[in-house]
């Protein structure tokens, strides 16, 4: 099952995950210089009665980010709008967003680098004078009637900041640089959700479950169901070492938390391909999967946890990959 170990959440998910969102910044684990600086910001420009600066946020999916803003609202003691880059299709999408805030909202932008290029503009402008220019009719005969609109703090989101225009970067005040997290800090939000969970989370357990987490919260949190359910089937209940141990297992999440798709793809670069390099198109088609799905699916994780290295050449396993898979290098293995 592919979707366990994916940072990204569905639907369905998201109403799960609902519960276990801290709701103040002293309820968020980890990224301390994050939740600081951001503490300040909210701090100063409630002192100054005046909305914070806009703020982008920049990350992987599944690090905090929507709950991150949440919270931003929370503080800001105002009420939280949600859209989504891909939603923007053109401005009129935005503007009727934009046109509707109330004063001080904060509006949230996930995937704000997938926003359509028209809206782009728009946002420009609203962003530094609270105003959209709605152009009414078509052809030489179409006008621009510039609105005012409620002065709000604009949170975006981006997996990565650098795939910004610099004209949308530099119009942000703060930039949060979300970094994945530690075992240690995955291991208290695991701690925090087994008890809004009801569930009888041992230390050892909480310690195999973060370092199968992939740095990511929103992995931790899903595997802990699954180890839950696991221990309610199969088990007293009690998650255990050992209910968490055969329940990952049974679900092929290793102890590094690669699961049946990077583990396929490492067997076919390190036995087909001797280590590489070989090119991704290539590897993806050994595995019968897309390029694409190797590249944005396991390809990061696997470079991140330094099993596969990107070489102008190719890919090349590195030796924790041989290692990890318990195979030997040839004696002419590319890394
Ligand atoms: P993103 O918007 O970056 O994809 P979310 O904010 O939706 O991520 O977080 C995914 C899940 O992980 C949520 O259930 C959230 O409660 C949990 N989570 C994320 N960051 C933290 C954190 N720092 N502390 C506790 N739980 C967290």
């Amino acid at each position: 099952e592919r979707d366990l170990v994916s940072p990204e959440a569905d639907l369905d998910e998201r109403a799960v995950e609902g519960a276990l969102r801290p709701k103040s910044l002293d309820e968020f684990v980890g990224q301390e210089r994050v939740r600081e600086q951001l503490s300040l910001v909210l701090r100063s420009a409630q002192r100054r009665g005046k909305a914070p600066d806009h703020i982008l946020m920049s990350g992987g999916p599944g690090l905090g980010k929507t709950t991150l803003a949440m919270i931003i609202a929370a503080e800001l003691g105002s009420s939280l709008r949600i859209t989504s880059g891909p939603a923007i299709e053109r401005s009129g999408d935005l503007a009727a967003v934009l046109s509707t805030l109330h004063e001080g909202e904060v509006l949230f932008l996930d995937e704000i680098h997938r926003m359509a290029r028209p809206a782009e503009e728009m946002l420009y402008v609203a962003m530094e004078d609270f105003r959209v220019d709605v152009v009414v009719g078509k052809g030489p005969g179409a006008t621009a009637i510039p609105l005012d609109i409620a002065p709000f703090t604009l949170v975006g989101a981006t997996t990565r900041a650098g795939m910004l225009p610099a004209p949308l970067r530099d119009r942000f005040g703060f930039v949060a640089h979300m970094d994945f997290y530690r075992p240690d800090e995955l291991e208290l939000i695991l701690r925090r959700s087994a008890g809004l969970l009801g569930a009888d989370l041992a230390p050892d357990a909480a310690v195999e479950i973060a370092g199968r987490s992939r740095g990511t919260p929103r992995i931790a949190n899903r595997l802990l169901r699954r180890v839950r359910d696991y221990a309610e089937v199969r088990g007293d209940g009690r998650l255990t070492l050992e209910t968490a141990r055969a329940a990952l297992s049974l679900y092929e999440v290793d102890d590094e938390g690669l699961d049946r798709l990077d583990r396929a793809v490492l067997t076919a670069l390190l036995r087909r391909f001797r280590g590489g390099p070989v090119g991704l198109s290539t590897l993806a088609v050994s595995v019968g999967e897309e390029p694409e799905t190797v590249e944005v699916v396991a390809e990061p994780f696997l470079v991140r946890s330094g099993f596969i290295a990107r070489t102008p050449r190719g890919r090349v396993a590195t030796a924790e990959a041989w290692a990890h898979m318990g195979l030997t290098p040839p004696p002419d293995a590319a890394f």
